[in-house]
């Protein structure tokens, strides 16, 4: 059994290294992406490993069944850029890994809300100048507030018990209940009731049609005076243009955002410069104090590139072996 491996950055390769001595099992590691102008170094695998925000079009694809190779593993979870009249005319299986850890994004998304609660950012440019005073940055207690979690699945949850762990008081909103979530009377049923309630806002559903833009002017003016919103989920639950209204009004206190609706291109890219950065309103937000905007790194942990390198891998030897994979993702 032979499997390439596309797009493998430095960080990933250790991880891949060991799985494969472990395994016993040849894995070609490549940097480049899966291309029309690389899929040939596939010729003579048995199955790819692939991770890329570039799309999987019908032509690689086409060319990849070709070549023969119709088992591909994906490390992450997204499969929307993979082209599926192509999957299902060439017969492709394909695995994504639902979750690699749930933790690394929680525990991401709570530190920069403590961060924001501690006026952090605001004592280090002071103290970066000398100023050692404590006025006017008073801070806020988290165990005095209530946090709204929108959306319970891997990463909601874990969060929630971070914030418990703190001692705030947790309400939750998802179009699916979790049982044992529902016997303790977390969920409100709608997102208003939330909204009116909720002291932070802890978004971490997937961007669907329907969720486009959830918080919005109107959804901002159902929330408390001095919210405070944290996005590690995805760019397009908020409309940006909305926020920067909410934060100049002073509706939201702040906000931690992992993901930005424009993030393709900017984000993992180095501009050489602050001003060179090719977008005004996240210049805007990158400015303020009482804005975290972090470069969706929530997930960027070693303990979770790993398990996305090594729990791919495994998908791809089962699909070889058996035709069939406990990730496999049904086009
Ligand atoms: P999951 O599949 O375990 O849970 C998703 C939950 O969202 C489910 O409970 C579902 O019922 C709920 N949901 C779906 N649509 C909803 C809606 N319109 N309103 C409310 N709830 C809704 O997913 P997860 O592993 O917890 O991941 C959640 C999201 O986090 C992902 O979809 C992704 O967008 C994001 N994410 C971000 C990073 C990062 O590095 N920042 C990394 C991984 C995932």
């Amino acid at each position: 059994m032979k499997i390439i491996a596309y797009g493998i950055r430095d960080d990933e390769r250790p991880y891949l290294e060991e799985w494969s001595q472990d395994q016993g099992i040849e894995v070609k590691a490549v940097s480049e992406l899966l291309d029309e102008s690389t899929v040939d170094l596939a010729k003579g695998y048995d199955g790819a490993v692939v991770y890329q925000q570039k799309p999987y079009t019908a032509a690689v694809l086409d060319r990849l069944a070709a070549d023969g190779i119709t088992n591909l593993s994906l490390r992450n979870v997204g499969v929307d850029n993979v082209d599926a009249d192509a999957v299902k005319r060439n017969g492709f299986k394909v695995t994504n890994v639902p979750a690699y850890s749930p933790e690394a994004i929680a525990e991401f998304t709570v530190s920069q809300l403590m961060q924001l609660l501690r006026r952090a950012p605001t004592f280090a440019r002071k103290q970066a100048h000398g100023d050692l005073r404590w006025a006017p940055d008073i801070a806020d207690e988290l165990n005095s507030m209530t946090v709204g979690v929108v959306a319970t699945g891997r990463i909601g949850r874990a969060a929630m018990k971070i914030y418990q762990g703190f001692g705030a008081k947790v309400i939750a909103y998802d179009v699916f209940h979790n049982p044992e979530l529902e016997k303790q009377g977390i969920y409100v049923d709608t997102l208003d009731e939330l909204y009116a309630q909720a002291d932070v806002i802890s978004l971490h559903a997937p961007a669907t049609k329907d969720n486009n833009h959830m918080l919005n002017d109107e959804s901002f003016g159902k929330m408390k005076d001095g919210v405070w919103i944290l996005n590690p989920a995805r760019g397009a639950l908020i409309d940006t243009d909305a926020l920067i209204r909410a934060l100049d009004s002073g509706k939201v206190a702040g906000a931690a955002l992992d993901v930005y609706e424009d993030e393709v291109g900017i984000f993992n890219a180095d501009f050489g410069s602050f001003d060179a950065i090719p977008d005004e309103r996240l210049k805007n937000l990158l400015k303020r104090e009482n804005v975290l905007v972090s470069p969706h790194i929530a997930f960027y942990t070693r303990t979770a590139v790993k398990n996305m390198v090594q729990f791919a891998l495994n998908n791809n030897k089962q699909l070889i072996e058996t035709g069939k994979a406990e990730n496999e993702v049904a086009f």
